[in-house]
């Protein structure tokens, strides 16, 4: 590895449910190292934080080894994040409350530490090296389980005061509707998440819902299946009414789709731009375009390691 002495590094570390993934990656975006590891089912509070130490002390050796100097270190957890701390939010994570993983680590490598939330982080992660670089207003929403997102307006981050919000799948599509998670009633997740698309697959096919999963739906809608087409089509429809709410709102630059679901194909997210530009005001939609996500599972870890490099100029 040619060291420039000009290139900035950054640790980015990705908490999920069963994995710290963890990586060193230079300001271009060039992924020097990179690992996992497991974390325990049921894995106690403190299992989970020597973990992520372990994971930094591998980044730090690599680093040590390279003859890199780390310019700090960045975190994208579960839940609600303020200031370095989760405050909670993080139903995946054992004990996952009020854990100041900033202070914590910066203390311990006497480095800079940045945390936030694991999906503001993927669209921050999209904004500075992926789908949406060069962009400063982008809407992020990856589609999975459930639905979540990312604000990005003007290159930053925007959460809200005291960061508790950019729930971008709780937004009302129908007052009336169904029950969601959230405890609220008719939201975009309840009827636009992959779950929700195989639950509605089920419900019309008669198959078993437990027999079912997101790429199956796209394969049976390429073959044409009517079942598939149906359930494609109402999805999407979905997703635009909710992400043209996003662009009427922000009118963002781009707004970026991720999650499983967003590789299936150019024709689901042109299928989504359809339904989103048919809902949206012209006027609001005039300079957006819609997208499929590019960093797929590096987005967390990248989008961490921008973190930093955002935060220090
Ligand atoms: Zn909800």
């Amino acid at each position: 590895m040619v060291v420039t002495g000009k290139e900035r590094y950054a640790a980015g570390l990705d908490l999920g449910g069963s994995f710290v993934k963890l990586a060193l990656i230079s300001e271009n975006g060039v992924i020097i190292f990179e690992d996992k590891l497991e974390i325990g089912f049921k894995s106690s509070r403190e299992d989970i934080l020597n973990t992520l130490d372990l994971a930094i002390q591998k980044i730090s050796n690599t680093a040590d080894l390279e003859g890199m100097s780390l310019l700090g270190i960045g975190i994208g957890t579960p839940g609600i994040v303020c200031d370095g701390i989760v405050i909670g939010g993080a139903e995946n994570l054992n004990n996952w409350i009020n854990v100041p993983l900033g202070p914590i680590f910066s203390e311990k490598y006497n480095l800079p530490v940045f945390v936030d939330n694991d999906a503001n982080v993927m669209g921050l992660g999209e904004v500075a090296f992926g789908a949406a670089k060069n962009c400063t207003d982008v809407i992020f929403i990856t589609v999975g389980t459930g639905i979540g997102g990312a604000i990005v307006i003007n290159g930053q981050l925007y959460g809200g005061y005291k960061n508790r919000g950019s729930e971008m799948g709780h937004i009302t599509i129908d007052h009336k509707g169904i029950d969601c998670n959230c405890g609220g009633r008719g939201c975009l997740e309840a009827y636009a998440s992959t779950s929700a698309l195989i639950r509605q697959y089920a419900d019309l096919s008669g198959k078993d819902a437990d027999t079912i999963d997101g790429h199956y739906i796209v394969r049976k809608f390429l073959e044409g299946e009517t079942y598939a087409v149906t359930c494609m089509q109402e999805h999407t429809d979905y997703l635009g009414h909710g992400i043209a709410s996003f662009v009427n709102t922000f009118a963002p630059q781009k707004v970026v789709v991720g999650g499983g679901i967003s590789e299936a194909g150019q024709f689901y997210i042109d299928m989504i731009k359809d339904s989103t530009f048919k809902y949206a005001m012209p006027d609001c939609a005039a300079n957006t375009d819609v997208v499929a996500a590019i960093l797929g599972n590096k987005a967390g870890c990248m989008g961490a390691s921008s973190l930093v490099f955002k935060n220090i100029i």
